[in-house]
């Protein structure tokens, strides 16, 4: 019977679709069925794999898939760390948006019109070119789709001057339940006209509906940048400084953070010359050269000031190499062991200095190797626990040691993600940091959007049980 329901769905969607946007050979289904989350999801094997190329296609794939009770599994680059893209439904399909790839740039109206399979650093290559920028560098930029971006509200070094995804996106057009369309804002900066309803779409990770194009917002690009390295022997000091820097006046373009662990990880993965301390910064400043002249002398009397030592960047290629050692961390971990649990809390920056050795604490007390590093400005820590995947003690201990993380976190009005989203990981801390009535709230948002439940189920809110 199942069989039958099987090859019946997958042909009705051939025959609305075209058979070359429908895939359904064994190995397609099982290579779209997982993502780059680091521990193991028990996905499914989907029914199939569709390819819109159009929005046409997506609102007919959404009336096939509400009328027959088909989950959907909305997909960009599957770059994903918290199983976003991963089916988690028996008989559902995957919709990968790799296929529309349109943009289109009004440059009088600073505005771009982008289909959700854009690779994010195309869009930015290409408007940079018209002297125009779009700042949200997640450190996937390089191969994760502007939807995949919006449905997490993506964000990266650069968020602490300019924002995260969110503060970029004017509108998007959404398929929602029964294959309707939902087209939300406007090509223009201010609209406060009723609800936001961008924003409920921005970070909904694929659980409100499927995205068809957004608009976005674009800056005067930047005309100049320098980098300083600034070194500590102590970990407490970093939170300190970092507070001063953020009292100083000057608004760093990026301000990231690497612990002993992760300095050791990257010369031992690429040795890039990287000097054996505590802890550094990496601070970014950018804008017209007098006033990156300026905000470099400002930084370094601040740091003279607090005895801090530390060096500026001569020329691009060095600070390149720099950025290339923070960028480097994912794959450094890689090699030191098998297992990584990586998370993206955030914290008020002025509780930094207290949550820091905290974290330290809770890896020693499980015996597990921990590795701290991040967009350290906007208070938001990469907290990486290290194991051995073949040894289920060791990993058992990681997981209990992440729950005390998120407890440290939340006891300090933290959030327990800055940026990977919730997905299926983080599910069960969302409820502790909404609280009863804020997530009810959020199942009353997604049974409006959704009332199926078919837009990527399992994933952020639980409406079963
Ligand atoms: C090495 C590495 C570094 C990373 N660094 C960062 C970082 O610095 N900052 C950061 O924020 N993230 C980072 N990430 C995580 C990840 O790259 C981001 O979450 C990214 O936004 C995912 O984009 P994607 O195109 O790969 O989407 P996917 O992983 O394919 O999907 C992500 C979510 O979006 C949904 N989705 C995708 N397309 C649509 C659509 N058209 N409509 C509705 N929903 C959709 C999916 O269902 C899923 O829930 C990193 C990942 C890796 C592997």
């Amino acid at each position: 019977m199942i069989n039958i329901l099987k090859k019946d769905s997958v042909k009705r969607l051939e025959t609305v679709l075209g058979r070359k946007k429908v895939r359904s050979s064994l190995i397609e289904r099982k290579l779209y069925s997982y993502d780059a989350t680091p521990i193991p999801i028990k996905g499914k094997v989907p029914l199939a794999v569709v390819f819109p190329e159009k929005a046409e296609d997506v609102i007919k794939l959404v009336e096939v898939c509400y009328e027959e009770g088909i989950p959907m599994f909305p997909r960009g680059a599957g770059s994903g760390l918290t199983g976003g893209a991963v089916p988690l439904k028996d008989k559902g399909i995957v919709v990968s948006f790799e296929k529309m790839t349109n943009i289109e740039i009004d440059i009088d109206n600073a505005t771009v019109i982008a289909e959700p399979g854009v690779v994010t650093y195309e869009l930015q290559k290409k408007v940079e070119k018209l002297g125009f920028f779009y700042p949200p560098d997640p450190s996937s930029y390089k191969y994760s789709t502007v939807g995949g971006n919006i449905a997490e509200n993506a964000g990266g070094p650069r968020c602490l001057k300019y924002g995260v995804t969110r503060e970029y996106v004017l509108g998007i057009t959404a398929v929602i339940k029964e294959g309707k369309v939902l087209k939300t804002g406007n090509p223009v900066i201010k609209d406060v006209a009723g609800y936001d309803l961008t924003k409920f779409l921005v970070g909904s990770e694929g659980t409100l509906g499927l995205f068809t194009s957004a608009v976005l917002r674009l800056i005067p690009k930047p005309a100049e940048r320098a980098t300083i390295l600034a070194l500590f022997e102590d970990l407490k000091t970093v939170g300190k400084v970092v507070t001063e820097i953020m009292k100083s006046g000057v608004l760093p373009s990026a301000l990231e953070f690497m612990d002993s662990s992760a300095i050791e990880a990257v010369e031992r993965y690429k040795p890039l010359g990287l000097p054996k301390v505590e802890a550094l910064l990496l601070i970014e400043v950018d804008g017209s050269p007098n006033a990156v002249k300026d905000q470099i002398t400002e930084i370094s009397s601040l740091l003279k000031k607090l005895k801090i030592g530390f060096e500026v960047a001569p020329d691009e290629k060095t600070a390149q190499r720099l950025w290339t050692a923070r960028r480097t961390l994912g794959p450094a971990l890689g090699n030191l062991k098998s297992g990584k649990i990586n998370e993206d809390i955030v914290v008020p920056r002025t509780y930094l200095a207290e949550v820091l050795p905290l974290f330290k604490g809770v890896a020693k007390k499980y015996k597990l190797q921990v590795v701290i590093f991040g967009h350290i400005g906007d208070g938001n820590l990469h907290v990486n626990l290290l194991y051995d995947k073949s040894n289920t003690e060791e990993e058992k201990r990681a997981e209990k040691a992440v729950d005390e993380i998120f407890d440290i976190t939340l006891s300090f009005k933290g959030s327990i993600t800055g940026e990977h989203g919730v997905g299926i990981t983080k599910k069960k801390f969302l409820k502790k940091q909404f609280g009863d009535t804020g997530y009810e709230i959020l199942k009353g948002i997604k049974s409006l959007f959704d009332p199926k439940n078919l837009f990527n189920p399992g994933k952020v809110v639980d409406l079963e049980g």
